[in-house]
């Protein structure tokens, strides 16, 4: 069976993360809750029980005392923020999705496509949302200002589940637009939302896992773990690469695809030593000077940095 998990752990919780999602629409009879059930009670379970039963490095399965700091990221940007930021976007776009139905018949709340079955629509969510998020992480890697709020996702010294929400929360009010805007404005259905972030929460917490992962084939659709760790590696060259949130379709597409698949990442995390660790002195290190970690002129001379 441990042989065995590698290949089936992430579709065996990820299709059971959706069906126990979809049979809970009825009796919660709010679909947003649905996802929150879904995390506490079957994907946080199967992440601790699968990290410690096949850790893809032992190393990272102790604490870097790191575990307070991501814990707060979990609850404060990851589940608080994003729920404020979701009723800021329905308020102010309000009024423009009303302007829009008046002067535009695609924006009328009806051009998502409510006949689909549930599936299909969430594959159109994913591909979707993904172009956007694609781009507004690569222009954090590539564009220094952006990189300055995006370096704290890479401050983490180790992968394991806990450290997929640390994003400073300015960088995740530009994350979460590709994921709400298009939706209210297209008028996607509360049931494909729920089924969406039931998707991205699990893939989330699997890709940044210290779980031993081989997706085969998959790994041309998901952004896998396998993929993601070099995404994070300290060597700049390979964490330029992958910036697939949930697909590595746009990936593919844009040549940032990157899987030697001969070997492992080496080290992870920022070239900076000094980088702050907690909380607090992460919020505040993009408005510091000197904090910023990546070569100020990698952007324009990446051949330098080979
Ligand atoms: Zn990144």
């Amino acid at each position: 069976m441990q042989r065995l998990m590698p290949y089936i752990a992430f579709p065996l919780v990820l299709i059971g993360g959706l069906l126990l999602c979809y049979s809970l629409f009825a009796p919660l009879e709010e679909p947003a809750l649905a996802p929150f059930v879904v995390m506490l009670c079957w994907t946080i379970p199967w992440m601790l029980l699968l990290e410690w039963w096949t850790p893809f490095r032992q190393q990272w399965s102790k604490s870097h005392g790191d575990v307070l700091t991501d814990t707060i990221y979990l609850f404060l940007i990851q589940s608080l923020w994003p729920r404020l930021l979701s009723a800021i976007w329905i308020t102010l776009l309000a009024s423009a999705t009303i302007w829009f139905s008046e002067n535009f018949n695609f924006f009328s709340g009806q051009a998502w496509p409510h006949e689909w079955p549930l599936l299909a629509q969430l594959v159109l969510a994913l591909v979707l949302a993904e172009f956007g998020r694609y781009w507004v992480h690569r222009w954090a890697h590539e564009v220094s200002f952006l990189w300055r709020f995006h370096a704290v996702h890479h401050s983490a010294e180790r992968l394991y589940w806990l450290n997929a929400g640390r994003f400073h929360p300015v960088e995740k009010i530009l994350l979460h637009i590709p994921e709400t805007v298009p939706f209210i404005l297209l008028g996607a259905n509360a049931e494909v939302l729920a089924l969406y972030f039931v998707t991205t929460g699990i893939h989330g917490l699997f890709q940044h896992s210290n779980i031993r992962l081989k997706l085969g084939p998959l790994n041309y659709i998901f952004a896998m773990a396998e993929l993601h760790r070099f995404h994070h590696s300290k060597i700049i060259r390979e964490s330029n690469t992958n910036y697939g949130n949930n697909l590595i379709i746009w990936d593919l597409v844009f040549g940032t695809f990157y899987w030697p698949k001969d070997r492992e990442v080496g080290d992870i995390g920022l070239l900076n030593p000094e980088y702050p660790k907690g909380f607090i002195g992460q919020l505040k290190a993009p408005f510091h000077k000197g904090k910023l970690d990546k070569p100020v002129d990698y952007a324009s001379n990446p051949e330098k940095y080979q």
